[in-house]
């Protein structure tokens, strides 16, 4: 099989989000590492065959920088960190070429273009303040180093040649501060986009399909662990009546409140989500039923001590708790959420405002369902 050109070139190394920026550094390097690989093995060729005479200093200069390029792109090849390290490297390298250049290739009155080339490499993969004082740097040098060459520059061709490179500076100054700001605004708004995508715009937490995305692969990721995983399914108890009797804003600002108390009491690598009117449902990888039963009866007794008051009347919450447990490969979000939504049916169905788990025996398929009474938690009906 053919390796496509453009993946041995740049190998197969995957970007993610964000870093559209390295991305782009890191190809542009290896294009320019090859290209002047290239354009030095031209003008060895151009020696060797006597087309164009060059001293022999600048010969070995050409032939170590030719060498040099192509083992700084062996270096970066598949390997993004190393952007800037090499691009140091190599760019320093150039300065000396292009310096060897002017020293011993006096015959080429054009080399001193050489330096125009590095103005734009510095500030593509170096930032603008190294741009900058790099600019100075060859200014400063070139004017410094004219009258010491064996031909030197006349005033005029001098000038001409600084102005140039100054001017190219500014260029590349503004246009690389242009396309960093465009790409951060591209990406903040990317990341709103997403934010639209996957959260309730009431509450804020994730929406169920954004939710149920993330689950799946947090309880696959706790499964391969070997541990289990937890879900609490809460449904706010007759929150009919609160639309009813306190008219709907009344109703989504309890829904905003109790988003906000279950949110503070979990852990941050918890998931959460609302996943219907006034149903939310939690996930808590790697978390047992023991130790996510008394997590459930807390949320409840929060939900309950919740004091929200609209107009100067309170409006009283309550919530029925369904939890349901994975062993480890045991289930999908699916047939877990399935399993929490029976448990929070059982919670009604036993008077509401309580926390009810459903267990189900491995291997015999016996149901257990047990309920929260404080912190202790009973088992009801076990049958099988
Ligand atoms: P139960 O104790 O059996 O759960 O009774 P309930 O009244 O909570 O249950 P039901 O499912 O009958 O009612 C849910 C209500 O939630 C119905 C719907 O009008 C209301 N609802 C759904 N989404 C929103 C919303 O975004 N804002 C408001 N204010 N109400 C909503
Ligand atoms: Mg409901
Ligand atoms: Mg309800």
């Amino acid at each position: 099989m053919r390796a496509h050109p453009s993946r041995l070139l740049f190998g197969s190394t995957p970007f993610g989000e964000g870093q559209e920026y390295l991305s782009f550094q890191y190809r542009f390097l290896i294009v320019v590492l090859i290209a002047g690989a290239l354009a030095t093995t031209v003008f060895l060729l151009g020696e060797s065959t006597r087309l164009n005479r060059i001293d022999s200093p600048h010969v070995v200069s050409m032939a170590a920088f030719t060498v040099a390029s192509l083992l700084l792109w062996g270096v970066l090849r598949g390997r993004p960190a190393a952007v800037r390290p090499v691009a140091w490297l190599y760019l320093g390298l150039c300065q000396l070429e292009y310096l060897s250049a002017l020293v011993h290739v006096p015959q080429d009155e054009m080399r001193a273009l050489w330096f125009l080339t590095n103005v734009p490499g510095v500030y593509l993969l170096l930032g603008r303040r190294t741009g900058a004082v790099v600019t100075a740097l060859t200014v400063v040098g070139l004017a410094w180093i004219n009258p010491r060459l064996s031909v030197p520059y006349s005033p005029n061709a001098l000038a001409t040649l600084l102005v140039g490179i100054v001017y190219q500076a500014i260029f590349f100054h503004v246009y690389s501060a242009r396309s960093i700001s465009y790409l951060q605004q591209v990406h903040g708004l990317n990341r709103q986009l997403h934010d639209l995508a996957d959260r309730d715009p009431l509450t804020g937490l994730l929406n169920a399909r954004a939710y149920y995305a993330g689950c799946e692969q947090a309880l696959a990721a706790a499964a391969c662990e070997g541990r289990s995983s937890t879900v609490l399914f809460v449904d706010l108890d007759h929150f009919k009546r609160i639309n009813d009797t306190r008219g709907h804003a009344a109703g989504d600002e309890v829904l905003r409140r109790v988003a906000g108390c279950l949110r503070e009491q979990v852990r941050h690598s918890d998931w959460i989500g609302r996943i219907g009117g006034e149903e939310f449902s939690l996930l808590l990888p790697r978390t047992s039923t023991e130790e996510a039963l008394p997590l459930a009866e807390r949320l409840r007794v929060s939900l309950e001590a919740l004091q929200i008051e609209i107009d100067g009347q309170p409006i009283p919450v309550t919530a029925s708790i369904g939890v349901a447990t994975a062993r480890p490969g045991e289930h999908t979000m699916a047939s877990l959420q399935q399993q929490a939504d029976e448990a929070m049916y059982q919670a009604k169905a036993r008077g509401r405002n309580r926390v009810s788990m459903l267990e189900v025996k491995p291997g015999t398929g016996a149901r257990v369902e047990r309920e929260a009474q404080g912190t202790v938690f009973t088992a009801l009906t076990p049958h099988g």
